[in-house]
Parts: C-alpha cells; structure tokens; sequence
C-alpha cells in the first residue's frame, strides 16, 4: 500500500466539488494514501473569507464526514499569525521524517502565482508539488526564469513523487470541474441553485447560518 500523502490548502469559503473531485480522482489515479485538507489562516491585508474561521472548518467536516481517504488538519486556523505554506511544509516534513514521501495540491491557477508565494522554493525542499487541472488557465509560467523552474522539476511519472520524498512537480490529468467559491458566492447572494456545485451537508449549513447572502 501506497504511503504518499496529500496536503491540500485554501480558503475553503466554501469547500465545494472543484476542490473534492479533482483531488478524489487524483487519489485513484496516482495512489494516495491520504488528503489532508487544511483550511488557512487568512492575513489581516488580505480580504478576509465571509465565513468566519470555524465556519469554514464546520463547512470541511461537513463534506469530508463520508470519505475515509480526508482528514481535516486545524494547524493554520489554530495560529494567531498568518502562516506561510512554506513553514507549514517544513513542520510538516519535521513531523513526518525525511524519507516519508510527501506532496502539496495546487489547482493550475495557483501554479501561475506559486513563485510569488513566500519562500516557493523551499516548498519544493519538503514535499512534492501536484497541480490539479482548472478550466480557463494556462499550463506556462509568465515568466522564462519560473518556466525554467518549472521544467528543471517536472515530472510524467507519478513513481517518481512516490520513490523520492520531495522536490517533483507533477501535472495531473484530473478532469476540469468549472466552479469557484466566488462563483458560488455570487450564486447565492442572487438566490440561484448550487446543488451541483457542492455536497448537501454543507449547503445545508450555509442555508442555516445564513452564509453568503
Ligand atoms: P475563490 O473563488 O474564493 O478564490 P477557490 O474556489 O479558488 O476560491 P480556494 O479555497 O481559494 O478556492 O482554493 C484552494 C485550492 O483549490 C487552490 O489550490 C485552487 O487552485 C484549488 N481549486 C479551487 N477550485 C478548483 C477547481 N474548480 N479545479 C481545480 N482546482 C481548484
């Protein structure tokens, strides 16, 4: 059995099928052992989730209740500060050892804006780096130097992120799921339907705390 594990981060405002399906395929397809959802920390300058930080986290409990393969990490809601991935990673790596076989989820959108991302370099030191398809992004770096980047870590085999620890970036072939959280948001403040977009029990919620309004 597979021991390659899976951190996937975001804001999570609300959790809906273009995190869970995407990761769920990957999962089968490249063999993981776990999916380790962590909500973040949202830093003050930044514009803030309209949910607060526990609903949030309800909003994951809720939508990973029925699948054994996720988990649910609390480590950055719990921070008073803001938290970089690059720290959580090194923590992670710290708890794990060298040799455990690590990896981050990003969606495509997220690859382009990854080198700006505080000390980008160093995630890559501690985990695999596995980027989810997202419709309507395209699959190059802006920049020749972060292409550059790029090509020096890609990787076509999904072996290799279980034979080496850290340090590959993989490209999944994940089908396209075209929902946001914005999208989400926009929908309900207009009274439209988002069933298809994310599972009951949390649009249940949101109904009852009277979420995004
Ligand atoms: P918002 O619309 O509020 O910016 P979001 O839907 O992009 O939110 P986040 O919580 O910001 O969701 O994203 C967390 C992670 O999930 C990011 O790595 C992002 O790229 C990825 N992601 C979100 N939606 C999709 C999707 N539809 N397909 C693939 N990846 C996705």
């Amino acid at each position: 059995m597979t021991k390659l594990q899976a951190l996937f981060g975001g804001t999570f405002d609300p959790i809906h099928y273009g995190h869970l399906k995407p990761v769920e395929i990957l999962a089968n397809q490249i063999g993981l052992s776990r999916i380790i959802i962590m909500p973040n920390n949202v830093p003050p300058h930044r514009p803030q989730p309209e949910a607060t930080s526990d609903q949030r986290k309800h909003m994951v409990e809720l939508a990973i209740a029925d699948k054994p393969l996720f988990v649910l990490d609390e480590r950055e809601l719990r921070r008073d500060m803001p938290s970089y991935t690059a720290q959580t990673l090194q923590e992670w790596r710290h708890e794990e050892g060298p040799e455990t076989p690590l990896a981050f989820i990003i969606g495509q959108d997220s690859l382009l804006t990854f080198p700006t991302w505080h000390q980008y370099e160093t995630i890559l030191d501690n985990a695999h780096l596995i980027v989810t398809r997202r419709p309507g992004y395209p699959l190059t770096m802006q920049q020749p130097e972060h292409q550059q980047w790029l090509d020096d870590r890609l990787t076509l085999r999904s072996e290799d992120l279980h034979e080496q620890p850290a340090g590959k970036i993989f490209l999944a072939e994940t089908p396209w799921f075209d929902i946001s959280a914005t999208i989400i948001r926009e929908r309900l403040q207009n009274g439209e339907s988002c069933e298809e977009m994310m599972p009951a029990p949390v649009l249940a919620y949101i109904m009852q705390q009277g979420l995004y309004r």
